[in-house]
């Protein structure tokens, strides 16, 4: 039986299909049919390119050499392999025994030197981790646009974004997202949460675990980055505040736990709406500071013999390699205290499955460091809302939960016109001289009619971490340090 279909597809995501004149992306699962009951079956795909096309890059085997026939061994690997095709720059290196290969679209500035020699160490390092890299060739697709960012991890082969000029000063940040979906192939696409495999494509699949799959993710992306060397110690520390920043200051911290985070992912986290930040907090921010305190209580509890590291290879060679299964929470957990040598129930109990704040100095004096918060005495005020980007005009976007606004009554789309009298132009001059306790006059457009608010300020919520060395280290404390950060 032929079947023929159409597919329209102009979507630039990660995760979308697009086609235009200069080249396409297929993102397999929304380009190929879904064959119920025959997921087993192998398949072909035969590309008939637009003209002046020359390149097709994929992780899908060639068929007898031929770059654009390929060959997917059973529907998993099929919808788990995006494909490029167009004019790509294409350039490889060799890593861990594997063939890296970098296909980058849409140009940029980037020195390809540069990236190949620090991409390959990356895979090392990561590699370092596991004791071995599954693959035999591996796939980086970026898609280089104005404005980009954010990736997808596939089996053989992940597809970034990035913005195309800023190779120079955003390099950190681009080598800390290729780490983040390399380290991917063996967190979630092989060592996974039950409930992420053999997928379920016909129902959601709910997972407490994403703290797990992401946040582990999102913090061995950057340590592994210093790792390289290619952050300083400094560069990764003020990576760290910066996320713990992020995190403190959202009032969804104090609302949602990592683990319902994780669970309403499929209904939630991709759906963001204007209250978001007031009622969820991300399993990629808070689940890479669990593992920040997991990591440094480990390597405390054995006096620097153990880390995560050990965590994370035992977890693969128990659960994906030898029982050839996702684990369950419990047995993660066990994992975990297996290498902390310690019950982790009050852990869990605290900032897995509750709302308890974080104590951030008990973890980061193991290590002889403290966290200082930067903006403790100031004495700014805030209003608590944000505006609509790109506009002149003064329109609130959200309310931070609790803020002024809040209290006192402002809206998500009401139009801020004037204060006590005066025009309002931007949202810089809306405060300027003002302080906690006054009192000032809000008019405002709501949904065309002018209203005035009496609004009460109050102290802005704006923290600024740092993380900090202690006075006094004590060897113990040095043991730690060197572990943690990799120091000499
Ligand atoms: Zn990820």
């Amino acid at each position: 039986m032929d079947v023929k279909y159409r597919v329209y597809a102009f979507e630039i995501s990660v995760r979308t299909s697009f086609i235009d004149a200069s080249h396409a992306f297929l993102s397999s699962p929304d380009m190929f049919l879904y064959p119920a009951n025959m997921l087993h079956e192998p398949s072909t795909i035969h590309i008939i390119p637009y003209k002046g096309w020359t390149t097709v890059s994929t992780s899908l085997e060639k068929v007898n050499g031929d770059s654009f026939t390929r060959y997917s061994p059973d529907y998993d690997i099929l919808f788990d392999s995006p494909i490029e095709i167009g004019t790509q720059d294409v350039f490889g290196f060799i890593a861990a025994g594997v063939n890296y290969e970098v296909v980058m679209v849409g140009g940029g500035n980037y020195d390809k030197e540069r990236l190949k020699k620090d991409m390959a160490t990356i895979v090392e390092e990561e590699t370092a981790i596991f004791g071995e890299n599954p693959n035999k060739h591996y796939t980086f697709i970026v898609h280089n646009a104005l404005q980009g960012g954010g990736g997808l991890e596939h089996l053989s082969s992940t597809t970034l974004g990035a913005t195309r000029g800023n190779y120079d000063k955003g390099y950190q940040n681009f080598l800390s997202l290729a780490a983040h979906e390399h380290f991917h192939l063996w967190n979630v696409k092989r060592l996974r949460p039950v409930a992420l495999g053999p997928f379920d494509y016909d129902n959601e699949n709910y997972t407490t675990n994403l703290w797990i799959a992401e946040g582990f993710t999102a913090y061995y992306q950057d340590i592994i980055v210093r790792r390289t060397q290619l952050y300083t110690p400094e560069n990764y520390l003020g990576v760290m505040a910066n996320l713990i920043s992020s995190m403190e200051e959202q009032p969804g911290a104090k609302v949602q736990t990592l683990a319902e985070s994780s669970y309403d992912a499929w209904i939630k986290a991709y759906r963001p709406n204007e209250n978001s930040g007031n009622n969820s907090i991300s399993y990629y921010t808070k689940g890479a500071i669990v593992a920040l305190l997991l990591d440094l209580e480990i390597i405390n509890d054995t006096k620097g013999k153990n880390s995560l590291d050990d965590v994370m290879k035992y977890m693969y060679d128990e659960y994906y390699k030898t029982l050839k299964r996702g684990y369950t929470d419990d047995e993660f957990k066990q994992g975990l205290e297996k290498f902390a040598g310690k019950n982790l129930d009050d852990f869990y109990a605290k900032y897995i499955n509750g709302l308890t704040p974080i104590a951030y100095n008990t973890y980061l004096n193991y290590a002889g460091y403290k966290l200082t918060n930067e903006l403790e005495n100031n004495n700014d005020p805030a209003l608590g809302i944000t505006t609509i980007p790109g506009t002149n005009r003064v329109i609130v976007a959200t309310v931070v939960k609790g803020s002024a606004a809040w209290v006192d009554g402002i809206n998500v789309n009401d139009e801020i016109t004037f204060i006590d009298g005066i025009q309002v132009v931007s949202t810089e001059s809306l405060l300027t001289g003002k302080k906690p306790g006054d009192k000032i006059n809000v008019t405002l457009i709501r949904d065309g009619i002018t209203l005035t608010l009496p609004v009460t300020l109050l102290k802005s919520p704006r923290v600024k971490y740092k993380i900090e060395e202690l006075a006094n280290v004590t060897p113990a404390q040095l043991v730690v340090r060197k572990k943690w950060l990799t120091l000499k």
